[in-house]
């Protein structure tokens, strides 16, 4: 049964509650939840839950329908997001763990682990102990195996998962593993789930050949009850009448366990299949279905693998359909993980004070005004880095390319960048640290020596041209010509170095192109402000002292859902600045909403309304705590 208990419950019930279960033979797991702390209490025991209600501090009582209680849904409703080193499994992320099926050598799983990696996986598989069909095949390089392995994931900054086959060597895989696999043939081994349980690591814990789904998740509350709450579940075909393929890919397992359980799962379409040829399609399934992420087989040279070569892709067959993922995932609102290529550097929280390596990224080109926001925003030397598309700033912020992005996301006369905000929900990773507000101000750029009289063409943005079109009515004889960015068209026309083109940009692109400004501050309007985000890596540090917030949630389709939220905020008496509803990919006419905040100076108010502001929303994240930035 769960226990909810009330919102700011005193030690001292929490503890009552505690010693009245467990002297009735419970066994007690306290959650500490996203929206409330709860207590799962299980056990064979019968009591009354009005008897449990009654005790001061019980908010309600709920019976948990399912014969597994810790890893079901009713027990949390949150997904559980598992972490494993610089990787996070779970939530809105696609995670690819690949490697050959068996460590062979040295050299084969350190070149499994360099291939796999320069295509974007995030953790290396491979096994030491082959639980093989026949006891004349291969039978894995055991702790030597389990040697190569650490090394090669160590190399390359990647966690690594090995399976386990017997309770003798609980001791010794801890050491090697990040993650311990338990095969299909051990799934209902109960005496091995209880001790790698035990350990508390993380465990990928494969389906059995003829386990049901219910089977699947007793196994995982075995694990659960012995230890250890980081348990990744998954699907890898069970055995059916159909023999064309290795085994049966039961991908609707996949729904079925995101509604029964709160535990990842993630496919194996390797064994799932047993055909290489097979493995792509229905790896991209998977994902399509809803999945977590995949295990593959790659193989350096699958001709000659020790086992499992016939369903081992090629490396060009794994770096080709690790693009098609890529590709796939923004569909459903989802980003694939990524590794940092540097180990996070926790830096000091607050101001930004880095070595003179910090590099920023920004979309444009150099002179931009991202760029001069970012010049205004960090107080220490930086690089720019300049990327072609928003979504590139966002990668290489999460790749580790750069430590800062800095976009922009709204403008005082044109609105907001939607682009942007969209861009912040699918980066779950990323995170919002700092904000700029800048003043827009376009200038006649042209090439030394120019006369206004030489003119014959402007350049700009679309937004450039439209923001002077007072300033261009006075010369309507000249051609206007929209070009992608506003730096860039500057960029542009000293290329072409012809006297008769001008662009309208910012003081920066003229500085950098080594073009003069002919004219100053040529918009229509001079209320013309733009706001920029900086944002980093989830991991780094964040603000020392925040006073906005950027929130984004759903609400239940319900009449006064909204209102119902932002009456919290009204309540707590935290000023709101900003709301904005966008559609929700995927799920037409339904919205998200975008809320930025104060923090007010006793920010446990803030953080007690967000934790109301949860349970009033059934999706809800925080983008971002931050300095605001003036006016
Ligand atoms: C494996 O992943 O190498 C393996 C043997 O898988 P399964 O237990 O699913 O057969
Ligand atoms: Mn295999």
């Amino acid at each position: 049964m769960v226990i909810v208990l009330e919102h700011g419950i005193k030690e001292q019930d929490k503890n009552n509650i505690r010693n009245h279960l467990e002297r009735k033979g419970f066994k007690i797991k306290e959650i500490i939840g996203e929206e409330e702390t709860i207590f799962g209490a299980v056990g064979i025991v019968d009591i009354d839950r009005r008897e449990v209600e009654l005790l001061p501090g019980v908010s309600r009582v709920i019976p948990i329908s399912k014969p597994y209680k810790l890893a079901s849904r009713e027990f949390k409703k949150e997904d559980t997001v598992i972490t494993v080193g610089p990787v996070k499994l779970g939530g809105q992320r696609i995670v690819v763990i690949a490697g050959p099926c068996a460590v062979e050598s040295r050299e084969q799983v350190l070149e499994a682990a360099r291939i796999v990696n320069e295509s974007g996986a995030v953790m290396l598989r491979g096994g030491a102990y082959k639980p093989r069909t026949s006891p004349y095949a291969f039978q894995g390089l055991q702790e030597k195996g389990l040697e190569f392995l650490k090394e090669a994931g160590e190399k390359y900054n990647m966690p690594v998962v090995s399976e386990i086959v017997s309770t003798e060597h609980v001791a010794l895989m801890k050491n090697y593993v990040d993650i311990i696999q338990i095969g299909a043939r051990n799934m209902q081994n109960f005496e091995l789930l209880k001790k790698v349980g035990a350990l508390g690591k993380p465990v990928l814990l494969k389906r059995g050949l003829a386990a049901t789904i219910q089977d699947l998740l007793m196994a995982a509350e075995y694990l659960i009850a012995h230890g250890t709450d980081n348990i990744i579940l998954c699907e890898r075909g069970i055995k059916t009448f159909e023999t064309y393929t290795r085994n049966t890919l039961d991908l609707t397992a996949i729904p079925v366990v995101k509604k029964l359980s709160h535990l990842p799962i993630i496919v194996d379409p390797s064994h799932g299949t047993g055909i290489r040829e097979k493995v792509p399609p229905m790896a991209l399934a998977s994902i399509a279905a809803g999945a977590d992420g995949i295990t593959v087989e790659v193989h350096p040279d699958p001709e000659k693998a020790l086992s499992d070569g016939p369903q081992s892709l090629y490396p060009e067959q794994f770096e080709k359909l690790m693009r098609d993922i890529e590709a796939l995932s923004p569909v459903l609102g989802k980003e694939i993980a990524r590794l940092p290529h540097e180990p996070i550097v926790k830096g000091k929280a607050g101001k930004i004070k880095e070595s003179s390596r910090l590099k920023v990224s920004f979309q444009g080109t150099r002179g931009a005004f991202s760029e001069k926001a970012m010049g205004s925003y960090f107080d220490t030397e930086y690089e720019p880095v300049p990327c072609s598309e928003f979504a590139d700033v966002f990668d290489s912020v999460l790749k580790g390319e750069t430590r800062y992005g800095i976009l922009p996301v709204e403008n005082s006369l044109s609105g907001s960048i939607h682009q942007n905000f969209d861009l912040l929900v699918q980066y779950p990773d990323v995170k919002i640290v700092g904000e700029k507000k800048i003043r827009i101000v376009h200038n006649l750029i042209v090439l030394p020596g120019t006369q206004l009289a030489d003119i014959r063409r402007v350049y700009s943005h679309p937004q450039g041209l439209a923001q002077c079109a007072k300033f261009l009515g006075n010369y309507p004889a000249w051609e206007k010509v929209a070009y992608y960015d506003t730096a860039g068209s500057v960029a542009y026309i000293a290329e072409l170095k012809k006297r008769e083109n001008a662009a309208i940009a910012s003081e920066e692109a003229a500085r950098v192109n080594k073009l003069q400004i002919l004219k100053e501050s040529i918009e229509t309007n001079a209320q013309n402000y733009t706001r920029f985000i900086v944002i980093t890596r989830e991991e780094n540090s964040g603000c020392l002292n925040p006073d906005k917030a950027s929130l984004v949630f759903t609400t239940p389709d319900k009449p006064g859902a909204l209102f119902h939220v932002l009456q919290i905020l009204a309540d707590n008496e935290i000023n709101m600045h900003k709301l904005e509803s966008r559609p929700i990919p995927g799920k037409p006419w339904e919205y998200m909403f975008y809320v930025d905040s104060e923090i007010p100076k006793d920010t446990q108010v803030f953080f007690d309304t967000v934790e109301l502001m949860k349970k009033a929303t059934d999706y809800f994240r925080i983008l971002g705590l931050y300095a605001a930035s003036p006016h």
